[in-house]
């Protein structure tokens, strides 16, 4: 309890404010020690990985111009180097601190700073800011630091319910990007505060390893009856994950009931507890599958039941949406969706390209021989070294299998190829000529783009081939 004394009126009594960090300085050192030990993110564009601190590119994750050494396992995503200001990668962490029985969760964050004069970039520093704190109550939470505003849990629950975008009290929290590690350290203190119940000092190892979302820390085990029922049975992957919304309904009760040894050595989360929910098995691999692709399988579920322990073994997960797309055209052109060789091909890429090349036929039966009129005129810039050859896209079959080897969408561009608006060239190796290499699009003479394999970008040389190609497309033209 803290104390009493009169408002500054001296008309009513009211309790004694928290007193809570504010400032840098108010920071406890270990909380800035555990900080300084954390990596620094670095940046990472799918091929190369840049430098936390001046973004120039590593090389054998050592960065020249800084002298330092990072840890690539740790990055954040980014398109695009250029357009670097548009993310976010400050650090932030949640911390408990118990005042009397009272409990404060602060967001700690790592500032990052544009005031370097070389670069336009921001990029880490060594300053922290209490960034958010809030009182935890039996009734909600109360934003200390800017507007000492409370929103109760039933308040949470009903915006949480309305909108999937939830700024309470100033902070978004249900953004993926607002998982963050907790520190854990500390936790012991709760045990004589609201928190007892909740046990979170014996996942203090759990814990350690794994982000939270807020929600899982300041509104589940407060407003959740479920949340302790998951802890008691140490499904922490699940009282962590998402679940905050979703009541167990007696459908998913009974589910548990069901395959509680299932779901207990395995340790589920809310999206496995979902797809198996969804499929009803126990084969953890496609339930794996399925509850990265929740939505998808939901889809393919809404035209035919199928099992997906057989789909796991016939296609990788990349190629589900693959399969969503055959099931719908086979359904279209009539098949029997009963039939277990069309529901399982033995040689599904081939089954789906031919279902493919059926569709588009259905839609404009002239296409493939206008393709093969355009390829024959473009023939012209046909490219040949001693290494490569570069070739106009012969027919709509080509197309069909060049987007299945670099898993790619060429073949969507069949109709827009047929009436020469683009224009598609393979790139191949010589040695290799019936395999995919390269996948150039071209329109108006300019290459707009060239791709190898899953959309990536090809070397240097191989660009630098290209360009001086492009070059005689203008003059031929
Ligand atoms: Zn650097």
């Amino acid at each position: 309890m803290r104390q009493l004394k009169f408002d500054k009126f001296f008309k009513e009594i009211e309790e004694e404010p928290l007193s809570i960090w504010k400032k840098r300085e108010d920071i406890p050192n270990y909380i800035i020690d555990y900080f300084n030990k954390y990596p620094v993110r670095v940046a990472y564009d799918t091929v190369k990985y840049y430098c936390p601190y001046c973004f120039k590119e590593l090389t054998d994750d050592y960065c020249n111009n800084c002298h330092q050494k990072f840890n690539k396992d740790i990055y954040f995503y980014i398109s695009d180097i250029k357009d670097i200001k548009n993310y976010r990668y400050s650090d932030l962490i949640f911390t408990f601190d118990v005042i009397n029985d009272e409990v404060v969760l602060y967001v700690i964050k790592r500032l990052t700073t544009y005031n370097n004069p070389n670069i336009s970039i921001p990029y880490y520093t060594n300053n922290y800011e209490v960034y958010r704190a809030f009182h935890i109550t039996n009734r909600g939470i109360k934003d200390l630091l800017y507007n000492n505003i409370e929103m109760t849990y039933k308040e949470m629950h009903q915006r949480l319910q309305q909108t999937e975008e939830i700024y309470i009290l100033g902070y978004d929290l249900i953004d993926d990007e607002e998982s963050y590690y907790l520190y854990v350290d500390n936790l012991d203190k709760l045990k004589n505060t609201i928190y007892k119940y909740t046990k979170l000092w014996e996942l203090k190892d759990y814990l350690k390893d794994n982000k939270v979302n807020i929600l899982n820390i300041i509104f589940a085990p407060f407003y959740n009856q479920d949340f302790e029922f998951l802890i008691k049975n140490k499904l922490y992957n699940m009282a962590f994950s998402p679940f905050y919304l979703e009541k167990f309904n007696n459908n998913l009760k009974k589910l548990f009931k069901d395959n509680k040894e299932f779901i207990v050595k395995n340790n589920l989360d809310y999206y496995e507890f979902k797809a198996l929910e969804l499929i009803k098995c126990q084969d953890l691999d496609a339930i794996k599958i399925v509850a990265n692709n929740i939505e998808l399988v939901k889809d393919i579920i809404k035209i035919v039941n199928v099992d997906f322990v057989k789909i796991k073994d016939m296609i990788n997960e990349e190629e589900l949406y693959e399969y969503f797309d055959y099931i719908n055209m086979a359904r279209k052109l009539g098949f029997n969706l009963k039939d277990k060789n069309v529901l399982y091909p033995k040689d599904f890429i081939k089954e789906h390209n031919k279902l493919y090349k059926q569709m588009v036929l259905i839609n404009e039966p002239n296409i493939d021989k206008n393709i093969k009129k355009i390829a024959k005129k473009l023939t012209v810039n046909k490219y040949e070294d001693k290494n490569y050859v570069i070739y106009p896209a012969p027919s709509l079959e080509s197309l069909i299998e060049e987007g299945s080897m670099q898993n790619n969408c060429v073949r969507t561009y069949a109709s827009l190829y047929s009436q020469n608006k683009v224009q598609i060239y393979f790139m191949r190796e010589k040695s290799n000529v019936n395999k995919s290499f390269v996948t150039i699009e071209v329109k108006n003479n300019k290459i707009v783009q060239a791709k190898i394999k899953n959309n990536e970008l090809p070397s240097q040389a191989i660009e630098n081939i290209l360009k001086s190609w492009e070059k005689t497309l203008k003059k031929k033209d």
